[in-house]
């Protein structure tokens, strides 16, 4: 299992001479891999093609009140706790002061879900959940407890997954499942204000071999259905962009934005990198260079020294895309509606919709998560321009919240489509569904270095669209390249080159 690099142990001796690292990406695996690497000793220099460091962990924060005024999360904006990577570097960095609960999905009984009849509170839904979910299985004589179960599993699914993803999840959660659990009494499990609910993490942790025996793909989705729904999960009070810049400071080597890398040539001993910064183009040749980018940008790159499996690798890991749309509101005008915070699950083109808390000054407002979408609900939005985009999520959001459309309400809306980005064209790798032996074979190939190339992302890790995943990704590529021995590495090619070639 990856560890902090303090924690692993190495042969007296057995770390070699200080290397020159370049790394790609000022994202959160490109400044773990630099921030590990100067622990032990290497100089490290950081390219970032943006003008931001950060990457996918964005805060946008709103005009007026400056650090401590309102702001959004569009990317990263939750920690599950059990994130043990993320959590240590947190601690680490002095952070810990800053770690808050996150209210997730259907964490307020006052929040919203839609039903065939309308939108109803979490509160009040069990009975229409259970009504519409019974209706679709052939068979209809399980225990009430098991009724509840299921259709407070399947209302978490539709919320968690893309619509159609959910479609094929929704038929596993039938006859199978509930079998098994028909025979487990669940009166333990209900939970809520009035008892109508069922603690689906505490149901699965109790019971692991319902888990073991679901449907193969409802099976491998319960991980992060059980993490997006968990009241275990944590942010940073003053955003989630203070673990980069955090991080960021403490890296002594330097960290330089707006240079492109557009073209990445792996030789026998050394690799060269052409960067682009403003309307030059100039190349750089580094001993060693870790590459943290998003393989949807890699792959529109000029590519050179790469073997084929490498490239097939590059060109076929799946993204899914991601957009979110945030709105200023001049009051938390949610909470006279009863919502303390948490989310609702709106779907239409909105989907989710959270209500971050409002900690700030009032007189300052409010910001609302109008709308998180992930898969074809987020490439619909992203098509969209801007001010479409936001027209259509304020008028299906105001069904729901009818205060959106007073006048003055809305004071700014700030978004971001991370499928059509040019520093990620994506938002994450996604394999869900996977079996997991082809999951570990993906992850292996997509962080398997090219000579002096190493690579890191969320997209090598096991933990892929998680900032866990990135944090453990970088540190297997920094430990990579303490231990990588050129030399050795190029005898052993030659030696399988020539044996490949029949000379002795
Ligand atoms: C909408 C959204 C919500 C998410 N929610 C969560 C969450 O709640 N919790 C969680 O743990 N994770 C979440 N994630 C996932 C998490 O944000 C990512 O897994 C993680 O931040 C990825 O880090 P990374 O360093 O691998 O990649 P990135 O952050 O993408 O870093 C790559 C860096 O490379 C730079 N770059 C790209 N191209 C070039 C180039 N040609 N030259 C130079 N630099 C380049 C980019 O600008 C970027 O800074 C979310 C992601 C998204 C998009």
């Amino acid at each position: 299992m990856t560890a902090p690099l303090q924690e692993i142990d190495g042969p007296d001796g057995a770390i070699g001479r200080p290397k020159k690292v370049t790394v790609i990406g000022a994202g959160i695996a490109g400044l773990v891999t630099a921030y590990e690497l100067e622990r032990l000793g290497h100089h490290v220099q950081v390219i970032e093609g943006s003008r931001d460091i950060g990457g996918r962990i964005h805060t946008h924060r709103f005009p007026g009140g400056g650090a401590a005024g309102p702001f959004a999360e569009l990317g990263a904006m939750r920690i599950p706790a059990g994130h043990r990577l993320t959590m240590h570097y947190i601690a680490e960095l002095g952070l810990q002061n800053q770690v808050c609960e996150f209210r997730t999905l259907f964490s307020d009984d006052a929040a919203y879900l839609p039903s065939s009849s309308g939108y109803l509170r979490v509160r009040d839904a069990h009975e229409t959940l259970v009504d519409e979910f019974a209706a679709g299985l052939p068979n209809r004589h399980y225990r009430d407890n098991t009724l509840l179960f299921g259709a407070w599993l399947d209302a978490s699914i539709r919320a968690i997954a893309p619509r159609q993803f959910y479609a094929e999840l929704h038929d596993e959660i039938g006859a199978e499942l509930l079998n098994l659990v028909d025979h487990i009494d669940l009166a333990p499990y209900r939970c809520g204000s009035a008892g109508n609910r069922i603690d689906l993490h505490a149901f699965f942790a109790d019971h692991p071999q319902v888990r073991s025996l679901c449907p193969p793909r409802l099976e491998r989705f319960l991980d992060d259905v059980l993490d997006e729904t968990s009241s275990t999960i944590v942010r940073l009070r003053n955003g989630m962009d203070t673990l980069p810049r955090r991080l960021a400071s403490r890296i002594r080597g330097k960290i330089s934005t707006g240079q492109e890398v557009v073209g990445i040539d792996v030789r026998d001993d050394e690799v060269v990198l052409r960067i682009r910064q403003g309307v030059r183009t100039f190349t750089r040749s580094c001993d060693y260079v870790v590459c943290t980018i998003p393989f949807t940008v890699l792959r529109r790159m000029q590519l050179t020294g790469f073997d084929q499996d490498k490239l097939d690798i590059v060109h076929q890991t799946k993204y899914w895309p991601a957009t979110k749309i945030a709105f200023h509101c001049r009051e938390a005008f949610w909470e006279k509606d009863g919502i303390s915070g948490g989310a609702s699950f709106t779907g239409g083109h909105v989907r989710q919709t959270y209500y971050p808390p409002a900690d700030g000054d009032p007189a300052l407002g409010a910001v609302l998560l109008a709308s998180y979408t992930i898969g074809p609900d987020a490439d619909a939005l992203g098509r969209l321009s801007e001010t479409e985009r936001n027209a259509v999520v304020s008028r299906e959001l105001s069904v729901m919240h009818p205060e959106l459309s007073r006048p003055g309400m809305v004071l700014g809306v700030a978004g971001r489509a991370w499928g059509a980005r040019r520093w990620s064209w994506g938002a994450a790798t996604v394999r869900w569904g996977q079996e997991a032996a082809l999951r570990e074979a993906e992850r292996r190939a997509a962080a398997r270095p090219q000579k002096g190339l190493f690579f890191a992302g969320e997209h090598c890790s096991s933990k892929p669209a998680w900032i866990e995943g990135a944090i453990e990704s970088a540190i297997d590529a920094a430990h990579e390249i303490e231990w990588y021995e050129p030399r050795a590495s190029r005898v052993f090619a030659a030696a399988r080159t020539s044996r490949a070639d029949g000379s002795a």
